[in-house]
């Protein structure tokens, strides 16, 4: 962690002194801590401020720390406040993104004469590229949810609902040590396969259904994130040329994934192949996002994109094809990028499963 802050003492913008955090998973990141409150970091200073009910935490996990208590009544810009003046330190940059506007206007009620500016991404910058312990936990945790793929191919039956599907996921994950769901489990089946993000419905499988399952384990913090799509017995000609040119499209964009290589073109590689398929317009969503203390972080392969893929970067590589009426498939794989390449962290089959 104590790189971790001076990387981020670093890397603040010009003219801040010192960074204030408010979001749980910088502060994490910076401290290890994962209670409420905020976090200051500055070149000479490591500080939490939070209340009676996290001190004794704050003090376990996050050692590198000075841990202050509010008093009763106390706010937590008051004693932020008093440990700035104590450095000397006028400029603080906070996080914009976070903070309320009521949490701006206390911050500058408390602290009338230190200007505040805006520390733009740079923890999430930091955050970006995972050091051996982060990969660790990511590598972990993919491969718990992969698992819980390969248990799914033998627990699914005719006739189960999507949300008995998704109920058996999430127990199955808990029960192996994951400490809860990266996000909600979408299980999607038949036609609601159309929806991306389908909340589990009381829809039963049947034959000739394609499911989409997707989901992720959490192990250390840091999220997992995996889809398949399978089939409950045969299923249309058609549902098998949309799961083909999904994957057709998966396998040619993780091929392409390489440091310096800019992460709008390795989208456009997959949506060439599911456009001149006849797919154009059915691909609704960007290719994929990085994972780590948040399930959505930055940078992703979008369409907007223009950041270079860099090693160490955890990203999902997840096309999809979502036709109204048909149904839906989506493949996704949670990918760790190497010097040269990519390391696939969720190994599970890709062909096509006929349950
Ligand atoms: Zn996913
Ligand atoms: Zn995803």
């Amino acid at each position: 962690m104590n790189a971790r802050c001076a990387a981020l003492a670093a890397s603040l913008p010009s003219g801040a002194q010192a960074a204030l955090l408010s979001s749980a998973p910088n502060i994490r990141y910076v401290s290890g801590y994962t209670g409420e409150g905020i976090a200051l970091v500055a070149q000479n200073l490591r500080a939490i401020v939070t209340d009676f009910r996290y001190t004794e935490q704050a003090q376990r996990q996050a050692p590198g720390f000075e841990v202050f208590e509010i008093a009763s009544g106390e706010r937590h810009e008051a004693v932020a406040y008093r440990l700035l003046q104590a450095e000397n330190i006028r400029t603080l940059a906070v996080e914009e993104d976070v903070l309320t506007v009521a949490n701006y206007r206390e911050l500058q009620k408390a602290m009338p004469d230190v200007s505040l500016v805006s520390l733009q991404d740079a923890p999430q910058r930091l955050r970006w590229i995972k050091d051996a312990d982060e990969l660790d936990m990511l590598a972990r945790a993919n491969k718990l949810t992969s698992d819980c793929f390969e248990h799914m191919c033998s627990f699914i039956r005719e006739g189960m609902t999507e949300r008995e599907i998704a109920l058996e996921i999430d127990f199955w994950m808990m029960r192996r040590g994951s400490e809860g769901v990266s996000f909600e489990t979408i299980v999607a089946s038949g036609e609601n396969g159309s929806l991306c993000h389908a909340i589990p419905s009381d829809r039963k499988v049947r034959s000739g259904d394609l499911i989409t399952m997707d989901f992720g384990a959490v192990v250390g913090g840091y999220h997992a994130d995996l889809t398949r799509t399978v089939a409950l017995g045969a299923v249309s000609p058609e549902c098998a040329r949309m799961y083909d040119t999904v994957l057709r499209a998966q396998l040619a964009a993780l091929e392409a994934i390489r440091p310096g290589v800019v992460c709008s073109e390795v989208d456009a590689i997959a949506r060439r192949i599911i456009d001149g398929a006849g797919y154009e317009g059915r691909f609704g969503h960007s290719l994929g996002h990085s994972t780590g203390l948040e399930i959505h972080e930055n940078p992703g392969f979008s369409r907007r994109c223009q950041e270079p893929v860099a090693p160490g970067m955890v990203i999902t590589v997840e096309p999809g094809i979502y036709v109204p009426g048909v149904g839906g498939v989506r493949i996704e794989d949670s990918v760790a990028v190497t010097q040269d390449g990519v390391r696939i962290l969720t190994p599970a089959s890709k062909e096509l499963i006929t349950l």
